[in-house]
């Protein structure tokens, strides 16, 4: 599932393929021929993400806007081309390479301000926003909602997604379902910068990785993906700390992952 890091790879990928490039744009299953019709042909600027969204900016300041969703994937590989297989939304083609949209839950073109407007909804993206934990602390202080919720609604942090929700929140020994108005300042600041953290090094390395080498049974830089995380689907099994069993239950329509040992509930 694409987490903010993801989008951020994507437009780096994307930028070094095609900029300074005239490209052919495409959609073989149709879904969006009216909208390739507007883009092919034009220079590709340069792509650029925020949150979970994807920007291509083309020459004449026309804009394709992707969000991935749950399904949607973006493949793609230097050279040419090959046939077009399955339903593929959106192909772009340049001079040294191509990329492959599948699946996706928006692929649609804006204008500038009509980008604008999909980034303003959102709240501060922790790749973008290093000052962002004020901004978004503002929101969560005033929430009811269990601070597990408020993490994954993109207007309070943009680019969180289930893994980074539910291991920061271990890394803070925070319980997932304190309402946000009872997280203080101190905390949610902490956790702000353990959020930039871990999804700068999600950036850097393409996958994502909570454990400290301590915690794992064979230290090491690069561990095995049994070994990357310390609750994010380890339901039933004995926490990596403190040996109690890692539970599970849906919040916000996704699985959330906790440890009763390390995040307990506060008393009242
Ligand atoms: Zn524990």
């Amino acid at each position: 599932v694409p987490e903010g890091h993801t989008l951020h790879r994507l437009a780096t990928l994307h930028t070094e393929l095609f900029a300074g490039d005239v490209v052919a744009v495409s959609s073989p299953q149709g879904r969006f021929s009216d909208g390739a019709a507007l883009v092919s042909g034009r220079r590709f600027e340069r792509a650029h993400s925020y949150g979970k969204h994807l920007f291509h900016e083309y020459s004449g300041g026309t804009v394709v806007h992707v969000h991935l969703g749950l399904y949607g994937v973006f493949t793609s590989a230097a050279g040419t081309a090959p046939q077009p297989v399955g339903a593929l939304r959106m192909r772009i083609e340049g001079p040294r390479g191509y990329a492959d949209l599948r699946g996706a839950t928006v692929c649609e073109v804006l204008t500038p301000e009509q980008c604008d407007a999909v980034v303003s909804r959102l709240g501060p993206d922790p790749l973008r926003s290093p000052n962002g934990a004020s901004r978004s602390f503002a929101r969560v202080a005033r929430s009811r909602a269990p601070v597990a919720a408020l993490l994954m609604d993109q207007g309070v942090a943009a680019g969180v997604g289930n893994v980074f929700r539910a291991e920061v929140l271990y890394r803070a020994g925070l319980d997932p379902f304190r309402p946000g108005r009872d997280v203080d300042g101190p905390t949610w600041t902490a956790l702000w910068a353990d959020l930039r953290r871990l999804m700068r090094a999600a950036v850097r390395s393409g996958r994502i990785v909570t454990t400290r080498p301590g915690d794992r049974a064979s230290p090491g830089d690069t561990p095995r993906a049994a070994a990357t995380h310390y609750v994010y689907r380890r339901a039933g099994l004995p926490c990596r700390r403190c040996g109690e069993t890692v539970r599970t239950e849906v919040l916000v329509g996704r699985n959330l992952f906790w440890c009763p040992g390390c995040q307990p509930r506060r008393r009242r």
